[in-house]
């Protein structure tokens, strides 16, 4: 079969490359949508990505996500768009007009997850992320694209809040670690971009009771599906918004540009990403 002729195929890009959950949402998609086409995983060292992402079409795909240890490298090697400009990392990558572009979206997966799971969520004046890691500047992003006017970044290193404040301008309040508790009642929204309350870590200590009555509560932590602090919010009557929803919801993006279909976020995706994780 010609290239022209083959079905379009994406893959994942990661070393390792493994335990990724994207290959069961896309084939799910692909199969649901009756598309005929693939995704599969490809395992690729740091020093081997270069020509691999160079050499992407030749290898029949029509693009890829990217994992880690990669993002950087994908943004250096295509032209990104302003998410992941702002991002500073690529997970997406496609062609247009034969130029390999570049996204980040983490953006779009936390914002949809959140309007899916709490619409009016972004009523809230005041968000209170804690962590600023790689995930903290795709929702801080987000937040600011969509209109929240504060932003309050804690970080147990306030060097790192601080620098993701320099870059994404005065909206951006860091603080320590220590402040938390006193930021909480301020706080519409809630988000928690740290790895506190991943299984294998230490928990997250947070007194849920402090938060306004109408605060919405994010975890993106989706190991557990349910964390201690989602557990804690709901119990309160807060709505909330999880982190494999922000997995799933990150992924159509992808689909859409390689497939040509916009895919749902459908409960049976959820529950069959769901078993997975359940068996991992
Ligand atoms: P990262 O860049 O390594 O950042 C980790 C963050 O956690 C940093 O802010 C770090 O603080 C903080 N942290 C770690 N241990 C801590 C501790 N003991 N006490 C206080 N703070 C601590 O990681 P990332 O890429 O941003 O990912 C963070 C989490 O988001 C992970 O659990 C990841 O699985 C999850 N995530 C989920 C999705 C999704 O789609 N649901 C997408 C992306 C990421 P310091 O700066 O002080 O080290």
């Amino acid at each position: 079969m010609t290239a022209a002729a083959r079905p379009p195929a994406a893959c994942l890009i990661g070393w390792p490359a493994a335990h990724s959950r994207s290959p069961l949402i896309h084939r799910y998609w692909l199969r649901t949508l009756g598309i005929e086409g693939g995704y599969v995983l490809e395992a690729v060292p740091p020093d081997e990505f270069k020509d691999f992402v160079l050499r992407l079409s030749l290898r029949g795909f029509v693009g890829a996500n990217v994992t880690i240890p990669h993002k950087e490298q994908a943004l250096a090697l295509s032209k990104p768009d302003a998410r992941a400009k702002a991002v500073g990392a690529a997970n997406t990558l496609w062609f247009a007009d034969g130029e390999l572009c570049s996204t980040n979206t983490d953006v779009e997966g936390f914002i949809n997850n959140l309007d899916a799971s709490a619409p009016g969520w972004d009523k809230a004046e005041e968000a209170l992320v804690l962590g600023a890691g790689g995930a903290a500047r795709a929702v801080v992003f987000g937040l600011i694209e969509r209109g929240i006017k504060t932003v309050h970044l804690a970080n147990r290193t306030i060097e790192r809040a601080q620098a993701l404040a320099t870059q994404f301008g005065a909206s951006v309040k860091p603080a320590g670690w220590d402040k938390v508790s006193e930021l909480l009642p301020r706080a519409g929204l809630l988000v928690n971009t740290t790895s506190l309350g991943m299984h294998g870590q230490p928990p997250l200590e947070i007194d849920i009771a402090r938060l306004p009555d109408n605060a919405v509560v994010a975890d993106l932590v989706y190991v557990p599906l349910q964390t201690e602090l989602l557990a804690a919010a709901q119990k309160r009557g807060l709505k909330t918004a999880d982190g494999l929803g922000m997995l799933l919801h990150q992924a159509v993006r992808g689909f859409e540009l390689w497939f040509g279909r916009r895919p749902q976020v459908t409960a049976e995706l959820r529950s069959l990403v769901e078993a997975d994780l359940k068996h991992a």
